[in-house]
């Protein structure tokens, strides 16, 4: 545990500057910048006349999760369900139609509200949730956050078209958070449409569908003119079905944050997808740095809503800040605690943007994965021609081991761009590129979050780092 001169004066309402000359008087050289451990700050603030109290994350956090839910407790929930694919490909139209499934939406009445996500009642006690921010980078946005609030992946590739660049980008990012696809061959209405190519060319990125002798749904539909949509909600149900998807609705809810932003009127307005539990009106929670008081609920429908369980999505107005998507809430017992939650994560976010070691270099990489069981280097490559890549990827598949091996979460061709370095700040893996370069905005983002980028133009260098990179994740032998 460390703090830096800066931040420990901040706490004692000091300037910086005057803490510094505590210090060298003391016979420590420091700047404002530096970090003392917790023991030096410890004496320097009871020098200063300060009582001590250390608060470790551990404290702070303790009990803020709750205790584990019993198997007895636990009820079906409604799947959780992200559409992706291509640009054009009908993803948005795809979302809509299934909207105008659900069967209250005429009865109740209300007018369709963007919050972010929605949920279609299909009767018989059938339900499934969309997050209605379509594609893959909002998708890794939140899953780099920690939350991974999607159970299923649905797949749209347009029936005319087949495999595209961003196809193949879904794929890897459905593969990398490990979450199952369904694939909706969309647009079997165009004359063109070629739904059994769209199988075979699937077979070339590992997804074997049904009729292909694989286990991977795949449900033709028309988006347009509204074919089979009942056939991928069967689809998805029976997907949950596999994934017992269950959650304990009686406990103080917990969950992640959708979408957030500020209105003007309103204030700090969030949608949160309630992962266990049930979210009353006037619930008291912190939410990532933020914290609040549930003042109103709403849902997809722009109906007021008291209660919201598990996998239900609404948006709450009573935060005192605007969290980011992916933030975890937790409902707690007392403002105190909410705000002692969100204050000591304010300090935290601080102070490790100071310190900016949150990086995800090769080294780093190492040194985190030294305690797994089978090591694993994420990786993501970006090359100029499929064939370099191809020759990478084989290269790399050769200096595999039982015990370490390098896990390719994404290969493309073309610069490195804001997704590829997205998708790989989720999984803490570096981007390679191969006589290729990172855009500015790629650059910017990796800058922000720690993310290497190293840029190669001889395999051979290439494949020798990664070598060394898993020599050092090797166990040392006793
Ligand atoms: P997105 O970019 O993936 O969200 O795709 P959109 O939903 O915006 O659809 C792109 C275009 O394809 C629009 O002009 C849609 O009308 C059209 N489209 C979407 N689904 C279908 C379909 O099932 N059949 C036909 N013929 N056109 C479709």
């Amino acid at each position: 545990e460390t703090i830096t001169v800066q931040e420990l004066a901040a706490r004692m309402s000091m300037r910086a500057v005057d803490l510094v000359k505590e210090l060298m008087k003391e016979g420590q050289m420091v700047t404002a910048n530096a970090t003392l451990d917790a023991d030096t700050a410890q004496l320097v603030a009871e020098d200063l006349g300060h009582s001590v109290k250390r608060v470790s994350e551990a404290d702070v956090e303790e009990g803020l999760e709750g205790a584990a839910d019993k198997p007895e407790d636990m009820k079906p929930r409604p799947p959780v369900v992200t559409i992706m694919g291509h640009v054009d490909h009908g993803k948005t139209s795809l979302l809509d139609a299934m909207r105008q499934t659900d069967i209250v939406a005429g009865e109740a009445g209300g007018i369709t509200q963007h919050i972010g996500a929605y949920q279609v009642d299909l009767g018989d006690n059938r339900k499934i949730t969309f997050l209605d921010t379509p594609g893959h980078a909002a998708f890794t946005q939140m899953r780099s956050r920690g939350a991974q609030v999607t159970d299923i992946i649905i797949l749209v590739v347009a029936a005319d078209d087949s495999i595209m660049p961003q196809t193949e980008e879904a794929i890897s990012h459905a593969k990398a958070a490990g979450v199952p696809i369904i694939v909706a061959i969309n647009k079997v209405d165009k004359p063109d449409a070629d739904p059994n190519k769209v199988r075979t060319d699937l077979l070339q990125h590992e997804i074997q569908v049904e009729s292909m002798g694989g286990d991977v749904q795949d449900v033709e539909v028309s988006a347009l003119k509204k074919m089979n949509l009942d056939a991928l909600q069967d689809a998805i149900l029976l997907q949950a079905e596999l994934l017992e998807l269950k959650a304990n609705p009686d406990r103080p809810a917990e969950g992640a944050v959708v979408e957030a932003r500020l209105d003007k009127g309103r204030g700090a307005v969030a949608t949160f997808l309630v992962e266990r539990g049930t979210l009353h009106r006037g619930d008291i929670l912190v939410v990532g740095s933020e914290w609040g008081k549930v003042r109103a609920m709403h849902d997809d429908k722009g109906q007021q809503v008291k209660e919201a369980g598990p996998a239900y999505p609404v948006e709450v107005l009573g935060l005192d800040g605007v969290p980011e998507p992916g933030d975890k809430f937790n409902v707690v017992e007392s403002e105190a605690r909410a705000r002692e939650v969100a204050e000591f994560r304010k300090r935290q976010r601080r102070d490790k943007a100071a310190a900016q070691t949150s990086g995800t270099s090769l080294e780093q990489m190492m040194a985190q994965l030294q305690d797994a069981e089978i090591k694993e280097l994420p990786i993501v490559i970006k090359g100029d021609v499929q064939g370099s890549i191809e020759a990478i990827v084989g290269s790399l598949e050769k200096i595999n081991t039982d015990e370490v091996r390098v896990k390719i979460l994404h290969t493309g061709v073309g610069g490195i761009s804001e997704s590829d370095v997205i998708l790989a700040e989720a999984s803490s893996a570096p981007v390679i590129g191969f006589n290729v370069r990172a855009n500015k905005q790629a650059r910017d983002e990796a800058e922000r979050n720690g993310v290497e980028i190293r840029y190669y133009s001889v395999i051979y260098n290439l494949i020798d780092d990664i070598k060394a990179a898993l020599s050092g994740m090797l166990e040392p032998e006793l």
